[in-house]
């Protein structure tokens, strides 16, 4: 990794905003990108900026923008549908046939970059209350809120999360802020799972250290309604279908390493449990705001490491690396 100089990006359709970055967050996909050079199909061709949880301010916009101004601080919602497609026609604009998405090779460049131009339609004002960081944390919360939205009614629901990175942290705290009972986590890092519990959860297991599933089934006798793979492993997978009581739900947010998960089919089948993948969020960006400027959610446990725009690839390594009990860093540009 290393800086580049990019000519100043260019409002070009009239509907451009031109957004000076304040803060991005480092997401574990553009650490796929890292270190691995791609998620599943998509291949990173070099160079390639990444970066897609990011907020700023509005220096310039074009002729029939009507959502921001000037001056404006805004969330950047990095989903770029073409709102014509059959897709976006059925507000799914989030598996949009010809979706860009800003840092995703081959769609957008990323938005590690000191200045950017975005559609205003990804442009989202936020309150005077918030900050830039929560602002950027939007873009994750959005997935946990989508997430959750897309599940159970949360009322007292019985809840495994697998996985207690940002996007575990993004799917608990609307989950309790929407009124699940019982939220058990699990994690390799014990790091995380101090903030777990700091963040509400009932239970907390490390599955290096104690045999999660057995401690859960004594727990909960009756098991759980639905569970959030946020881990992308397949212990984890074969753990939350021995989580799940009959007619329970699973969520797959979690992005893998490997190309095929492996289901045992007889518990799978025998349980009727019902699999939902998650891809990204769809509509949820608002809520998510909503939700952190009425304080029903507090993000502030998410970022535990910042770093300057020149110290990114510092930010990266430590993220690669998940050294130092870290959660989520973020990249300040100021
Ligand atoms: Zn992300
Ligand atoms: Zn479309």
């Amino acid at each position: 990794m290393e800086m580049q100089e990019f000519p100043m990006p260019e409002i070009i359709k009239d509907t451009d905003v031109l957004i000076k970055m304040k803060v991005v967050g480092v997401c574990g996909s553009d650490v796929h990108y890292y270190s691995l050079g791609k998620i599943g199909s998509q291949v990173v061709q070099y160079p390639f900026p990444v970066g897609h949880e990011g907020a700023g301010e509005v220096i310039a916009i074009g002729s029939r923008v009507t959502r921001v101004k000037p001056g404006d601080r805004i969330a950047i919602e990095p989903a770029m549908p073409c709102g014509e497609c059959d897709q976006c026609l059925a507000n799914r604009p989030h598996t949009c046939r010809k979706l860009r998405f800003l840092g995703c090779p081959g769609q957008a460049d990323g938005c590690l970059s000191e200045y950017i131009v975005m559609p205003e339609n990804s442009c989202f004002l936020i309150k005077d209350t918030l900050s830039y960081t929560e602002a950027a944390i939007s873009e994750p919360l959005a997935i946990g809120v989508y997430a959750v939205n897309q599940s159970i009614p949360m009322e007292g629901a019985t809840v495994g999360i697998l996985g207690f990175g940002p996007i575990g942290m993004s799917v608990i705290l609307p989950a309790i802020a929407k009124g699940a009972r019982k939220i058990f986590v699990t994690d390799l890092i014990d790091e995380r799972l101090t903030i777990a519990k700091e963040c509400g959860a009932i239970w907390t297991g490390n599955p290096s250290k104690e045999d999660v599933v057995e401690i859960v089934k004594t727990r909960e006798p009756l098991l759980l309604d639905v569970v959030f793979e946020c881990c992308g492993k397949q212990e984890a997978m074969d753990q939350a279908i021995e989580m799940l009581k009959p007619g329970g739900k699973l969520m797959i947010i979690g992005i893998p390493e490997f190309d095929r998960w492996s289901f045992g089919v007889d518990k799978l089948r025998h349980k009727e449990i019902c699999i939902q993948s998650v891809r990204r969020q769809n509509h949820a960006v608002e809520e998510a705001l909503e939700l952190m400027e009425n304080k029903q959610v507090n993000v502030d446990k998410m970022p535990t490491h910042r770093f300057s725009f020149a110290q990114t690839k510092k930010a990266f390594d430590l993220v690669t690396e998940y050294r130092d009990g870290v959660m989520k860093a973020m990249i300040d540009f100021e």
